[in-house]
């Protein structure tokens, strides 16, 4: 078996090697919420990365604003972890998506200028670190722990609620081209061709991000109470990043 540092490493080896990082390419189409049903390997390398702080290596976090967070499923599958077997809310999930909102507002911003050339910049540029480990790691063993934290994983109780009562909020800023019916185009569509890089949406993301930064406060000690529209702002970033498959087949279970 792999180790999981050992894995981390060569998932990073294997990255630098990879040309085709399209991101439009991982629209991803569900027939139902169980197609986002985490596996063992999966909940295993979260829990991992939980426990160890994988987010505050420096590395990390460069690959990270490379590859534009995780892809689509294992984006929301973090939030997914982390709000059922971890801190119980999205906490670390906000911290790194404010991160990337807030650069994404700024190649947005400079894509109104500079047009197509830097709408590519929204292309991850480095391969999604889950992907590269499981690629690696297939052999993980499905010990009893870590069975039953996948199977509290794929209960969802948490964030199923946390999505559904925040669905007015964040329902006006999906992509209808993903099925939400709101105003704005995911990056994924915009990768794929479709919408603009322009005032309004780099003022949103802008906006995205203040609101995050205003979540991340409400969930420590004392922190200010979070309006509903600061409660939808994770889904948002997840949703703009990642593309709404996940919460839109949460909100039709
Ligand atoms: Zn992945
Ligand atoms: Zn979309």
């Amino acid at each position: 078996m792999v180790g999981f540092g050992k894995a981390i490493a060569l998932a990073f080896m294997k990255a630098s090697k990879r040309d085709d990082l399209s991101g439009s390419k991982h629209i991803i189409v569900v027939s139902s919420i169980s197609d986002f049903d985490a596996t063992v390997a999966e909940t295993r390398y979260f829990w991992s990365w939980f426990i160890f702080g994988s987010i505050m290596a420096i590395e990390t976090r460069r690959h990270l604003w490379q590859s534009w967070g995780f892809c689509p499923r294992h984006a929301w599958l973090h939030a997914v972890v982390e709000c059922e077997i971890w801190g119980g809310r999205p906490f670390a999930t906000s911290i790194l998506y404010q991160d990337l909102i807030e650069r994404a507002a700024r190649v947005v911003d400079t894509g109104r200028v500079c047009g197509i050339l830097a709408a590519r910049r929204l292309r991850p540029q480095a391969t999604c670190l889950v992907c590269d480990y499981l690629a690696i790691a297939k052999d993980v063993s499905a010990d009893e722990s870590n069975t039953r934290r996948c199977a509290r994983v794929n209960l969802r109780s948490r964030v199923m609620v946390l999505i559904a009562q925040s669905e007015p909020s964040w329902r006006l800023n999906s992509c209808d081209l993903c099925g939400g019916a709101g105003k704005v185009v995911c990056r994924l569509h915009l990768l794929a061709g479709d919408g603009r890089l322009d005032r309004a949406l780099a003022a949103y993301l802008c906006d995205l991000e203040r609101r995050l930064g205003l979540l991340i406060r409400s969930m420590t000690w004392r922190g200010p109470q979070a309006t509903p529209e600061i409660q939808a702002s994770w889904v948002e970033a997840l949703g703009w990043f990642a593309g709404w498959s996940f919460p839109l087949a949460v909100v039709s279970a």
